[in-house]
């Protein structure tokens, strides 16, 4: 479990919250690095993905369940000077999380992260076919290491957390 100050856990949720893909990096099978971006849902110091339940990213995971996963808020480009290159800059925040994946087999335990994942796009709420539950794999990554940087504002306004 992450323990990080309010501020922090504030600002890494907001960002979190924000974002509508995020992009998951595992340890390919020749031990090469393999990101790929997916849907996700978010809770509690907790990321859940999912996916169908064959695929490479499966096979990777089942031989090396490491992941880096990393959000991005939507970024804005800003400057201080029009014409002045160096004073560009692209403004947004995004959080680096490292975990394990661990797949949900429990039927009630996937549907809670089934809900979750689509709580972070509507605030509709959904039931799901027996065999949607029992087809899709539901990968579950407790954070166990998170940093975030907020880039492009002046450098006062500017944070980096690392726990
Ligand atoms: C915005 C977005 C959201 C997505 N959300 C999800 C999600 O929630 N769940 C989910 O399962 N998938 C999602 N995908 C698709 C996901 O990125 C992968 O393509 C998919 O999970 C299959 O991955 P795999 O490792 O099983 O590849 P395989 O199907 O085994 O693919 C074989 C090869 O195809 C190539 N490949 C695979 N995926 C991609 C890719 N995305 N881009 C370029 N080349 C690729 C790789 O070289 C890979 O080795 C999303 C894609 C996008 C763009």
């Amino acid at each position: 479990m992450v323990t990080i100050t309010t501020e922090e856990h504030e600002i890494i949720e907001k960002a979190i919250g924000e974002c509508k893909e995020c992009f998951v990096g595992m340890i390919d099978s020749e031990g090469l690095p393999y990101v790929i971006p997916m849907n996700f849902g978010y809770k509690e110091d907790t990321v859940y993905l999912h996916s169908g339940s064959e695929g490479s990213s499966i096979g990777f995971l089942e031989n090396n369940p490491n992941v880096c996963i990393t959000f991005c808020t939507d970024t804005e480009l800003t400057h201080q000077n029009k014409e002045v290159a160096c004073s560009y800059r692209v403004r947004g925040t995004s959080v680096i999380c490292r975990g394990k994946v661990v797949f949900v087999e429990d039927f009630d335990e996937k549907v809670k992260a089934l809900n979750v994942i689509m709580s972070q796009y509507t605030t509709d709420a959904f039931k799901y076919s027996d065999p949607a539950v029992v087809n899709v794999k539901v990968w579950k990554v407790e954070i166990e290491r998170v940093s975030a940087r907020i880039f492009g504002v002046p450098y006062k306004e500017s944070h980096q957390y690392n726990k």
